[in-house]
């Protein structure tokens, strides 16, 4: 890799700044899912081995610049520190006096992780102030997030340009030499999955990927999308006139006709855990219901396709995989693609969620921590994230 690793720096007494993704789903105010924290573990323990002095740095959902306490990243300090068997010091804010204290009593090889850095509006405006507040926390940056690669935000990107750059943690480092390659020369055919409910943030990649991949399948919400755009009825199912507008764009496009759309549905009145899934097994739906899963024919005929894929890459459920009555699609075309032959790639949250609630994670080649980073990397966008990383000499 042309980039430099936390391997390439000496950490020995030093005060390194981790920029980590610990965005874990939180339930019940413990940690629910907790992949990325493990993800995470090598970049840490390497650290504290060498004997830097930690500060971990993660946002936490989407505060939008606000504290809210039930996204604190508290519940992840406890889980993080049961995995280290050390004490992880959950720190009140990410700047300020009483942070800077906290970090000033540090000792070789201990650990402190900041308050969620989404609770002040400078980190996603990568505000010049609250980069230099961060700043005085440390030494040296570390940049392990690859999930939010796709953002120039303060913690990974404003920080390097005042530290003088930064190093990739090993999380980083795999995620960049394995879509590296995964995108390079990819085997084809090559088939996409896309499903999920971020519309809004994965429409926009649709056209660039047309041109990589041999066939798109689409579920979850994206799937209503396209269907509404194409002309069909998809009952309850809310669609943003804006997100209509790039469906019909990307569909005009698609002239091989390598978007494909389900042909039926798990459908019901509302969404809700214990709301019955009711079998359409037409294209277009009642208005009173809306489309929460793919239908098994739909499912048989991506398994088709995905049978005699070379390259799979997976983002987003392709239902509300999180109830009983509508996982059924997820569950199946997960498993269809932990069982091919293809090299398989998937990254997304929920995906990742999706594949660990199902136990299929050892049956994919690569994970990936990034959702809308990877479906970024795939498109061969650069991500400030990865650009601020300091070169090899
Ligand atoms: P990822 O995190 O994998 O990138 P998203 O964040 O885009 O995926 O979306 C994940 C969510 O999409 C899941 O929580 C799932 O319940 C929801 N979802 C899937 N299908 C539908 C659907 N048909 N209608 C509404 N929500 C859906
Ligand atoms: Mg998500």
């Amino acid at each position: 890799m042309k980039k430099k690793t936390v391997k390439d720096v000496a950490l020995k007494g030093k005060r390194v700044l981790l920029r980590a993704d610990l965005n874990v789903p939180l339930s019940d105010g413990g940690v629910e899912d907790d992949t990325r924290i493990r993800e995470s573990l090598p970049t840490i323990k390497y650290i504290l081995d060498e004997g830097g002095r930690l500060i971990i740095m993660s946002h936490l959902g989407r505060p939008k610049g606000e504290v809210k306490p039930e996204l604190s990243l508290a519940p992840v300090a406890e889980r993080l520190g049961e995995l280290l068997g050390q004490e992880v010091v959950m720190a009140p804010d990410c700047v300020g006096a009483e942070v800077k204290a906290l970090v000033d009593q540090l000792t070789d090889g201990q650990a402190i992780l900041l308050e969620n850095t989404r609770f002040h509006a400078g980190e996603s405006k990568n505000d010049p102030a609250f980069v230099a507040q961060l700043a005085e926390l440390g030494d040296i940056l570390v940049n392990d997030a690859f999930g939010t690669a796709h953002r120039a935000h303060a913690s990974n990107v404003g920080l390097a340009e005042v530290l003088g750059g930064s190093v990739a943690g090993f999380l980083m480092e795999k995620e960049i030499e394995y879509l590296t390659r995964a995108t390079e020369s990819p085997k084809h055919p090559y088939v996409i999955v896309l499903g999920g409910a971020k519309v809004s943030t994965k429409i926009g990649v649709v056209d660039n990927l047309l041109k990589l991949a041999d066939n798109i399948l689409m579920g979850g919400l994206m799937a209503n999308v396209y269907l509404s755009a194409a002309g069909h009825k998809v009952g309850k199912s809310k669609i943003e006139p804006d997100l209509l507008e790039s469906a019909r764009r990307g569909l005009s496009q698609d002239l091989d006709g390598k978007i494909k759309l389900p042909v039926d549905h798990i459908a019901a009145e509302e969404l809700s855990a214990d709301a019955k899934g009711e079998y359409f097994p037409q294209l277009d739906l009642p208005e009173e219901v809306m489309a929460l899963d793919i239908g098994p024919r739909t499912v048989e005929s991506y398994k088709s396709i995905l049978a005699d894929a070379q390259t799979i890459f997976w983002n987003g459920p392709l239902g509300v995989f999180e109830y009983e009555s509508f996982s059924g699609g997820t569950r199946a075309i997960a498993t269809a693609i932990a069982e091919s032959s293809a090299t398989t790639i998937a990254g997304g949250g929920e995906t990742v969620a999706a594949i660990n609630k199902f136990g299929l994670a050892r049956n994919f080649d690569h994970i990936s921590t990034g959702g809308g980073a990877s479906l970024e990397f795939l498109e061969g966008k650069e991500l400030p994230g990865i650009t601020s990383i300091s070169e090899k000499e």
